[in-house]
């Protein structure tokens, strides 16, 4: 079990993970719906795990992980993206991000992630 932060500026995103996640015994300890807050939740909440969407407003998914990792080196983080994002997800997981799962979510793709960044 796993402390998680979802970040997503989509609710309905952030609903379908906090299902699998919680099906799966994870405590979804917060929801963020642009980079700035995840940012910010994640150094109030210290998260084992921060599951992060790459476009979102105010700030990107991959502004905000150079962010916290930045200040937050040992961050665990799990970037969403959808078609055509290649480019961003490669430069996301560059900048720190551990892993990578693609819209819509598979249900055991999602927990493989999770459990292969947390173990
Ligand atoms: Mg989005």
């Amino acid at each position: 079990m796993a402390r998680i932060l979802i970040v997503d500026d989509a609710k309905f995103m952030r609903m379908t993970l906090s299902t699998i996640l919680t099906k799966a015994n994870h405590e979804i300890v917060g929801e963020a719906e642009n980079g700035r807050e995840a940012v910010k939740l994640s150094k109030e909440l210290s998260p084992d795990l921060v599951i992060m969407d790459i476009t979102m407003p105010e700030m990107s998914g991959l502004d905000a992980v150079k962010e916290l990792k930045k200040e937050q080196s040992d961050s665990k983080i799990i970037m969403c993206s959808a078609m055509g994002q290649q480019k961003m997800v490669v430069e996301s997981i560059e900048a720190g991000a551990k892993d990578f799962i693609v819209k819509p979510f598979d249900e055991s793709r999602v927990l493989e992630a999770v459990n292969r960044v947390l173990n």
